[in-house]
């Protein structure tokens, strides 16, 4: 998988389970979805927000902090739930994005796949 066939696989796995979801809450509402699976829901959107932009992109591909392994584990684990591809790929190609030779079209501030993630807080220049 190339870094371009990586992008698409992002966006395609950020964004049809998505719409998936608010297309069975709208049709399945009180019936077969209720609030509390809303809440399962968001809680983890959000756990799988943080696998990416904690785990993923900070801890393993930015090496921003150090921890022990477990929590480097569950990292990984929530990323992972976040459908973008296994760590060591997602890595690779972050770390890529981050090298200037290897994309020169590519403006500075481009958004990283963590930018595009679930949870994430935006773009950002590291
Ligand atoms: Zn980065």
């Amino acid at each position: 998988m190339d870094g371009r066939e990586h992008y698409g696989f992002v966006v395609a796995s950020s964004l049809l389970p998505l719409l998936g979801v608010v297309a069975a809450v709208a049709l399945l509402w009180q019936r077969a979805v209720g609030p509390s699976d809303l809440v399962a829901f968001a809680v983890m959107y959000l756990v799988a927000g943080i696998g990416v932009s904690a785990g993923y992109h900070r801890l393993l591909a930015h090496r921003s902090f150090r921890t022990g392994r477990g929590v480097r584990i569950a990292l990984a684990a929530a990323g992972a739930m976040a459908g973008q591809g296994p760590p060591l790929v997602w890595v690779a190609h972050h770390r890529r994005h981050h090298t200037p030779r290897a994309a020169p079209a590519r403006p500075r501030a481009a958004c990283s796949p963590r930018a595009r993630s679930p949870g994430s807080l935006g773009c950002s220049p590291s």
